[in-house]
């Protein structure tokens, strides 16, 4: 067995953790970059790359990438500066870009439970997007009369919660969280599974059903109390005096983005920073002005 393990590096799955046989979110392993990307624009996975600078790939961040595939170590790739072997905007990317493909080939995604409503939403398209530290997807459903979006976030790290639901409801897009993070040592088909259906997923904001949100909301601090002693604030139940606060937020923001210098943030659709410093119309502008209008 030992013996097998040596000569057959394990591989990773495309979000970029090694595929565990213990399977079940149990490997503790980091994810690193396993996706590249050729000088004519398309990408390629580490599996199909040449050892080494052979391929002039390039990584979602500009930098130049090394092809690592030696006998032991998981193959991936690293920054050729040999810097930064952990790319956040190489890790968004391969997430959002996975779970937009999977939810391509379904066209169904399972939703947070809405009482009356079915569990499954069909739509067209499914766009990768990133929202600040988070993967996502952002998919239209409805007709043309009736065209609605949902943005999805995937949570990949335990213990990490998106705090974006205010800023959700302030642009009034509905968004939900889903929690891959049991299934990122998995194989792809498993992962794609887990994106559309399998994962356990919540509202982090409903615009038309904020009562399912509220429910979600208790359930998602039932689960934390009872799995681990995670405190996750941002779950916490929607409160009267929550509404003033988000008005202050508003102006705040708005104010801090006026203001706004320099950032050093990763080039992602939304950085992390943007989400904090951006008005609401910017932030619905920049997540479906342009193709979705109102
Ligand atoms: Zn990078």
């Amino acid at each position: 067995m030992v013996q097998q393990k040596i000569e057959q590096p394990e591989h990773r799955n495309s979000l970029g953790y090694v595929i565990s046989q213990r399977g079940f979110g149990m490997a503790p392993e980091e994810a690193m970059i396993v996706w590249g990307n050729k000088p004519d624009g398309t990408r390629l996975f580490i599996d199909q790359a040449r050892r080494g600078a052979a391929d002039h790939l390039k990584c979602e961040c500009g930098a130049e990438l090394i092809a690592r595939k030696g006998d032991v170590r998981a193959h991936h790739f690293a920054h050729a500066s040999g810097a930064a072997q952990n790319c956040t905007e190489a890790h968004l990317k391969a997430l959002s870009k996975f779970a937009a493909d999977a939810l391509e080939r379904f066209r169904k995604v399972r939703i947070p439970q809405i009482p009356g409503k079915p569990q499954t939403t069909t739509f067209a398209e499914a766009k990768p997007e990133v929202f600040g530290a988070f993967g996502g997807v952002r998919i239209a459903r409805g007709t043309d009369h009736d065209r609605r979006e949902l943005c999805i976030l995937f949570k990949v790290k335990r213990g990490r919660a998106p705090h974006l639901k205010e800023t959700f409801a302030m642009v009034g897009v509905s968004a939900m969280v889903v929690d891959l993070s049991p299934f990122r040592n998995l194989p792809d088909e498993r992962v794609a599974n887990a994106v559309a259906f399998e994962a356990e997923r919540s509202w982090l904001h409903n615009t038309r059903h904020p009562e399912a949100e509220t429910s979600q909301a208790k359930d998602a601090i039932t689960r934390a109390n009872s799995s681990r002693r995670t405190r996750k604030r941002e779950w916490g139940s929607p409160s009267p005096a929550q509404l003033p606060r988000i008005e202050k937020t508003v102006t705040a923001d708005q104010s801090r983005a006026d203001a706004d210098s320099d950032r050093t943030e990763p080039k992602v659709s939304i950085s992390r920073e943007e989400w904090d410093t951006l008005s609401p119309a910017e932030l619905r502008r920049r997540l479906f002005g342009s193709e979705y209008g109102d």
